[in-house]
Order: structure tokens, then C-alpha cells, then sequence
């Protein structure tokens, strides 16, 4: 058995290594990190007591390492819980922390004669209770943020190893002649396999969670715009590329409309950059409020917004752009001590058979935006009543 338990030991002490390669090399999530390491290594101190007997000190080899496994538990527990902004219940936690302790060391290593609890079956029902606790605890929130698969093979690999842990203790705290756990039986044997499988899939579940939630962190910045947290000018030119095929496919029609805020640089000039940061900041939040959830709104130059309006129609997009032009205009946007109003000019483009790719939209409703700051501003003008400014041809320097 004592090979067994040095192998364990050992997964559990590269499963440290791994953690701590992530704490130092990939810097994220470093509070959980910290708490799996501290696990592994618990684990690993644990089996390594164990391995030890039956000649080592029993107050090690015994109480010491059960102890050591349950904090090993909690540990994972808190580690999952920060990972995943659960609350970590730390009173509950330390309570029975010092509860389990308190009661392994009054125990103490050998079997009390005529007394039937024993400090590794205590440790075993606690482990139980804590892994299930950690499985139900942490199930809705794995599933909200990874997917119901990942939920599962967690909630199951957690629930598994509980179950084998309640079994343990209740087989050995009713039993007359309890197996204890240095001594070859199947159901030693069977534990730590259970112990190096289910480590294997919560170790390597949880890194791939976090090196998941590092991507999709990777992905956002990469697509959107860090002042407004709009997309960003490459993101939206994405998005309309995809609805001009869909156009083309399905004959769903769909609107662009180019937005630039009015003498901007005054605000920025008489208020500061900050103020127009907030400024800036303020009109995103109302243009991303006032549209559908379908509908995609980009910041695509330093005061320049553009909107994709699905399944709309002229009248319909004309509307929608009215609409916001004049929530705009008379929203009170509190920057730093002062309370600022903008206004907007608009334009307006639709999907049309006659172009041939659809970048000519967005050239339609810049034209109707051009048009729109020279007919005074604040206004919103439709890209079919304006004649498309011709884009100028490159320079020879710029060639
Ligand atoms: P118009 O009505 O003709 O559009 O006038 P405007 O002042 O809005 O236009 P102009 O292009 O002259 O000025 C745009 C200003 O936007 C200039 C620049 O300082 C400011 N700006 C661009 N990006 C940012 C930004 O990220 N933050 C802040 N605070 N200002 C920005
Ligand atoms: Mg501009
Ligand atoms: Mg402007």
C-alpha cells in the first residue's frame, strides 16, 4: 500500500508544480491558483504521512495527515469558490476546520478500546460532506459560466469521490474490525485510484477553466474598445460583413448608421480629456441602451460611433437614429463636477442591390453624415438623398 500512497503523493506534488508554473508564468486567477497549490501540496504532505505508517509517529502518520487531507479540502473548496466569485463561507469553513481538529486530537491515533470513532474515518465524513457540499455549492455557478457539460464532470467527479469518503466512514465507523488504511484491501486500494483519477480530472478541469477564462478575456479586449467597451472598428466591420451576407442570402435587409458627435473638441478643450472621456464613455452607454439586442453598436474613430440595425428598414432605421439623436441631445452627462449635453449628427444607409460590397453602405452613411454636420448638426439625414462622396484616390507619397 505504502507504494501506492508515495505515487499519489507524487501526482499530487506535479499537480503542484503545475500550479505553481501557473501562479508564476500565466498570472491569472492567482488567489485560486494559490489555494490549488496549497491543496496539491497538502494532499501530497498527507499521503506522504500515510505512506509512513505503520512505523512513523501515529500523531503524524494519523491524526496530522487526516487533518491535513480535510484542509486540503476546504482549500480546493476556497480555491473553486474564488475562481468562480462564489461566496467562500470562510466562518463555516474555520468552524469545522477547528471542530475536526479539535476532536482528531482528543481522539488521538489508536482506537480507543470500547469507543468506535477513529480520527481517519472522522476525517473520511468530513471529506464526504465537504466534497458533496463543494459539488451542489459550485454546479450553477460552472454551469452559468462554462456550459452544462463542464458542470457535470465536475459535480460528478466530486460527487464520486464523496461517496467512496462516506462509505469509507460509515463501513469503518460502524464495523467491529475497521481496515485501517496502511493495511492491502480493495477498498484501500480502490480509494486512492478513485483519489488519482478524480485529482487527475479536477486538476486538469480547473486549469482549463482558467486558461479558458484567460482566452475569452483575450478575445474581449482583442474585440472591443477599452475606453466605452463597445466594439471595436475591426469587430464591427466583422459584424458587417456577416449581416451583408446574411442580406445576400436571406433578403433580410439591414441599416448602418455613421454617428459623430458635434464640436467634441470643444468639450475636450474647455472641460478636458478626462471630461471627454466620461463624455465619451456616457454616449456609448445610451447608443448601446437604445438599440435591440441584435443590433451592434462599434466605436470606430476617436468621437465616431457606427450602428448595424438588423432586419430594418429605412423608416424603421430613420426612426431608431431620430430616436437616439434626440435622447442624446437632451441627456445631462455628469462628468467630473459638471453636468455636459452633446449633440449628434447622423446618417443613414441600407442594405441596396446596386452595391458591390458593403463597404459602399458605410460610405453612403458617411456621406449622409457629411451631409448632415454642413445642414447644421444635430440632425440625422438618409444616405438615399445624399450622392455618395467619392473616396479620394491615394496620393502618390501614400502609394
Ligand atoms: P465636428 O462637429 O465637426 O465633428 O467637430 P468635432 O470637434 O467633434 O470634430 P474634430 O474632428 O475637430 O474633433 C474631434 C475631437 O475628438 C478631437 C479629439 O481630441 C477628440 N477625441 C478623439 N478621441 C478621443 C478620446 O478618446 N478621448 C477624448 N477625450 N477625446 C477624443
Ligand atoms: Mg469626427
Ligand atoms: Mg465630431
Amino acid at each position: 500500500m505504502s507504494t501506492l500512497y508515495h505515487l499519489a503523493a507524487a501526482q499530487m506534488l506535479l499537480y503542484g508544480a503545475m500550479w505553481a508554473c501557473a501562479w508564476v508564468i500565466v498570472g491569472d486567477e492567482r488567489r485560486a491558483v494559490q489555494h490549488w497549490l496549497g491543496f496539491t501540496l497538502l494532499l501530497a504532505a498527507g499521503l506522504g504521512l500515510i505512506s509512513l505508517r505503520p512505523d512513523g509517529n501515529p500523531w503524524l502518520t494519523v491524526v496530522l495527515a487526516n487533518w491535513a487531507l480535510v484542509v486540503a479540502v476546504v482549500l480546493f473548496w476556497r480555491g473553486g469558490a474564488l475562481f468562480l466569485r462564489l461566496p467562500p463561507r470562510d466562518a463555516e469553513m474555520a468552524l469545522l476546520l477547528l471542530a475536526i481538529g479539535t476532536l482528531v486530537v482528543w481522539l488521538g491515533p489508536q482506537p480507543r478500546q470500547g469507543f468506535w470513532l477513529h480520527p481517519g474515518f472522522v476525517c473520511a465524513g468530513a471529506i464526504g460532506w465537504l466534497l458533496l457540499a463543494n459539488a451542489r455549492r459550485s454546479h450553477a455557478a460552472l454551469k452559468m459560466q462554462f456550459g452544462e457539460r463542464t458542470a457535470w464532470v465536475v459535480s460528478a467527479t466530486l460527487s464520486a469521490l464523496a461517496l467512496l469518503q462516506v462509505v469509507r466512514a460509515v463501513q469503518g465507523l460502524t464495523s467491529s474490525t475497521p481496515v485501517p488504511m496502511h493495511q492491502t484491501h480493495a477498498a484501500n486500494v480502490a480509494l486512492v485510484f478513485a483519489m488519482l483519477v478524480s485529482s487527475a480530472v479536477l486538476n486538469m478541469v480547473y486549469l482549463f477553466l482558467m486558461v479558458l477564462r484567460l482566452l475569452r478575456r483575450l478575445t474581449h479586449l482583442v474585440d472591443h474598445d477599452a475606453l466605452t467597451g463597445l466594439l471595436n472598428r475591426r469587430s464591427i466591420e466583422r459584424a458587417l460583413v456577416r449581416a451583408w451576407v446574411g442580406w445576400r442570402r436571406s433578403g433580410r435587409t439591414f441599416a448602418v448608421v455613421s454617428i459623430d458627435l458635434d464640436h467634441f473638441k470643444q468639450v475636450n478643450d474647455r472641460w478636458g480629456h478626462p471630461a471627454g472621456d466620461e463624455v465619451l464613455r456616457a454616449c456609448a452607454e445610451l447608443l448601446q441602451r437604445g438599440v435591440r439586442q441584435v443590433d451592434q453598436v462599434g466605436r470606430v474613430g476617436g468621437e465616431e460611433f457606427l450602428i448595424l440595425l438588423l432586419d430594418s428598414d429605412e423608416a424603421q432605421a430613420m426612426a431608431t437614429a431620430e430616436r437616439l439623436r434626440s435622447q442624446l441631445a437632451c441627456t445631462d452627462i455628469r462628468t467630473h463636477g459638471a453636468l455636459l449635453r452633446v449633440t449628434c449628427s447622423m446618417g443613414v444607409a441600407v442594405a441596396d442591390a446596386g452595391d458591390a460590397e458593403p463597404d459602399q453602405m458605410v460610405q453612403r452613411s458617411d456621406a449622409a453624415l457629411y451631409q448632415a454636420k454642413h445642414d447644421g448638426r444635430d440632425r440625422v439625414v438618409s444616405g438615399a438623398l445624399v450622392a455618395t462622396i467619392p473616396v479620394p484616390a491615394a496620393s502618390p507619397t501614400e502609394r
